[in-house]
């Protein structure tokens, strides 16, 4: 068939000699080179026993922040979801009722807020757009998962624990964090 370009070159296939015929010089080398590979430091890590430590500017799986009296920060502004490029980011917004003030900090919370990981591109805009510090992007990525809604990440999946009430939990999760969160 005619080519539609001028870029594609002829190949001349040389006959092998009686020496390439036997293989064995080729054998030889390539095993050379896989014996010099036991001698040098592995590249290889014995995941997951083993991990490696991420950049400090890795953007991972996002946390959903608590104050220090272990109140949600998130007020539901939406500016996060505006901000995201992916559109990854849905919530409902509640009134706080009288007596949640130690669940919520202000008037208004998310009741529900999602997150899809599978639109998601981890740019950290949202991290960025959020005027309350409400929500960061851990050093740990989603796990994997057979079901397209198993990658649908919502509050419960998302929230940091109390401080107050689970602090070897917090200070854990907090630990994913590669920054200083407030
Ligand atoms: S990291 Fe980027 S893509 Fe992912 S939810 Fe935040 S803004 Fe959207
Ligand atoms: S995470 Fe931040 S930006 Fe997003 S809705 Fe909550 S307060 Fe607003």
């Amino acid at each position: 068939m005619q080519s539609l370009t001028n870029r594609s070159k002829g190949v001349e296939r040389k006959p092998m000699t009686i020496w390439e015929k036997m293989y064995l010089p080729a054998i030889a080398k390539g095993m050379g080179i896989t014996f010099s590979h036991m001698f040098k430091k592995k590249p290889t890590i014995n995941y997951p026993e083993v991990t490696r430590p991420f950049s400090a500017v890795f953007r991972g799986v996002h946390i959903l922040n608590r104050d220090e009296e272990g109140r949600e920060r998130c007020t539901a502004c939406g500016l996060c979801a505006v901000a995201c490029p992916a559109e990854a980011i849905t919530m409902e917004a509640a009134e706080r009722q009288k007596g949640e003030e130690g669940l919520y900090r202000e008037e208004k919370y998310a009741a529900k807020y999602e997150i899809n990981m599978l639109r998601c591109i981890f740019c950290g805009l949202c991290e960025e757009a959020c005027p309350k510090d409400a929500i960061y992007l851990s050093q740990t990525f989603a796990p994997a998962n057979y079901a397209r809604k198993g990658f649908i990440y919502g509050k419960d999946d998302l929230l940091i624990p109390n401080p107050k009430t689970e602090p070897e939990a917090y200070a854990k999760a907090k630990g994913t964090i590669g920054k200083e969160i407030k």
